[in-house]
């Protein structure tokens, strides 16, 4: 039988499942997500080309897009159920917050980045994932009007824990995955899980992350 003819972009995005596989992910949801989305619209226009390659480039303010392979490991690590509540911190370009959306009931995410906030909003809006809220703040000091979350999920690198995000994580089994170190020493992902009585913690893959900032940006 005649196989469908393939160009390139239908290889790249074979080719991107492929190397999300070969490096260990193996939930079909996290992959049939990382499949649906988009990543082309996700990228600025010049990285195009690349927008399929396992790499992070660049975004606006100077901030990153995960790599692929980070992005489906610390969704695979959060066990997410199509009822959960989910926080994300460093919305960037909402690629993460789109593949968050098809594996959970609702999303917020927040931003320091106004700009970057506002293209979030609407790649996610043109793309018809309206289950996302993106907030513009401090995600040193999450959202707390819309706590708890059953998980919680931040995309910068903290040198510690932070404390109001523990506070808004669910205490029946909440669980947050946080890259932690310093800003160019070495830095693990971090999986919390929280219960009343306690917070049991475990130690991940090394990652390269872009710091988690204090306060709103000032700059737009
Ligand atoms: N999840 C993003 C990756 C973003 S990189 C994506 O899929 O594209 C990390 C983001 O965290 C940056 O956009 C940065 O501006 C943001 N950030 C850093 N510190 C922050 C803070 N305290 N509150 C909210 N966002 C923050």
């Amino acid at each position: 039988m005649p196989s469908r003819p393939q160009n390139g972009k239908d290889n790249d995005r074979m080719e991107f499942l492929l190397t999300l596989r070969r490096r260990g992910i193996s939930d079909q949801a996290v992959l049939r997500a990382m499949d649906e989305v988009p990543r082309c619209d996700f990228v600025e226009g010049e990285f195009a080309d690349r927008a399929y390659a396992d790499q992070a480039l660049p975004i606006e303010c100077g901030q990153t897009i995960s790599q692929p392979y980070v992005v489906a490991y610390m969704t695979e690590q959060l066990a997410l159920s199509p009822h959960h509540r989910v926080l994300e911190v460093g919305t960037g370009s909402g690629y993460q917050a789109a593949v968050l959306s098809r594996l959970a009931r609702e999303v917020v995410s927040i931003e320091r980045y106004r700009t970057l906030a506002e293209q979030a909003r609407a790649r996610l809006a043109a793309l018809g994932y309206d289950n996302v809220e993106v907030v513009v703040g401090d995600g040193f000091a999450g959202v707390p009007e819309k706590a708890p979350y059953d998980r919680i999920i931040v995309t910068a690198a903290a040198e510690q824990v932070p404390q109001a995000l523990l506070e808004q994580l669910a205490d029946d089994g909440g669980v947050m995955i946080l890259p932690l170190g310093p800003r160019d020493g070495p830095q693990h992902i971090i999986k919390l899980t929280k219960s009343q009585t306690e917070i049991s913690g475990e130690n991940l893959i090394a990652v390269r992350f872009v710091p988690l900032l204090p306060g709103q940006a000032q700059e737009l």
